[in-house]
């Protein structure tokens, strides 16, 4: 029992440590992506060397989503981040934010608001289940894409559909969705899930996958109201 104590406490200072690792490295990040930006204002450059500053850009948000799920993954759930929050605004914020992502893959991102809804929640979590799960549906999809973000509710809870047109799923694959690691993607980290899971199960709510091999797969997330 001792023994796994102390194991336990090598494990927190590990995973502490590597948090902030990675926090300190979001700072020079940041200024690059500051740079970056500015050259991109840039009216001299050619149309290739637009792409390439684009290209780095996406990188760049790329290193910092894995960055975000791996920091949440060893991070308590703050009852202190919790707001009221307008889904729709931050449905529309996740969009902006992934545009150019989605503009590259020829991918249509839409937004259906069939009622407002509000919940209480952290805002920057919210962003990362969002994101996660619209990146996961842009990056499913082959020739046009489309992925529509329906935002509705009931009595009981707001119900978010994030649904592509993409590949879809095998059995096999809906099967593993949520384990760690779990990637069929060459440069797949396999935490979206698990994260995006997690963040619902803190608010009690739920997930639910409707997919088929080659038409599209939809996820519904539901969040119950707090009383
Ligand atoms: P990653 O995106 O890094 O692979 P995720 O946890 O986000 O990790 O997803 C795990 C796996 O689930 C993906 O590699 C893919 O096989 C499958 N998957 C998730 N979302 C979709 C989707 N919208 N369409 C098809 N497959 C999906
Ligand atoms: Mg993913």
């Amino acid at each position: 029992l001792v023994r796994e104590v102390h194991r336990a406490e090598k494990l927190n200072v590990v995973g502490q440590l590597a948090a902030s690792v990675a926090h300190e490295i979001r700072n020079p990040m940041t200024s690059i992506r500051g740079f970056m930006q500015l050259l991109y204002s840039s009216k001299n450059l050619t149309e290739q060397e637009r792409q390439y500053v684009t290209i780095s850009l996406d990188e760049l948000n790329r290193a910092n989503s894995i960055i975000d799920d791996y920091l949440s993954l060893g991070r308590e759930y703050k009852l202190e981040d919790q707001q009221r929050i307008d889904l729709a605004f931050e449905i529309n914020r996740s969009i902006n934010s992934l545009s150019s992502y989605a503009n590259l893959r020829n991918v249509k991102l839409t937004f259906q608001e069939r009622k407002p809804a509000y919940i209480i929640g952290s805002a920057g979590r919210i962003q990362q289940l969002f994101v996660n799960l619209i990146k996961n549906g842009v990056e499913a999809t082959k020739g046009i894409g489309e992925v529509t973000i329906t935002l509705d509710q009931n009595e009981k809870e707001v119900i978010i559909l994030i649904s592509d047109n993409g590949v879809g799923m095998k059995p096999e694959q809906i099967e593993n969705l949520g384990l760690p690691f779990y990637s069929t993607k060459e440069k797949g980290t396999g935490l979206g899930l698990m994260v995006s899971l997690r963040i619902i199960e803190d608010m009690g709510g739920g997930l639910k996958v409707h997919s088929s091999l080659g038409s599209g797969t939809t996820f519904e997330i539901s969040i119950p109201f707090k009383r």
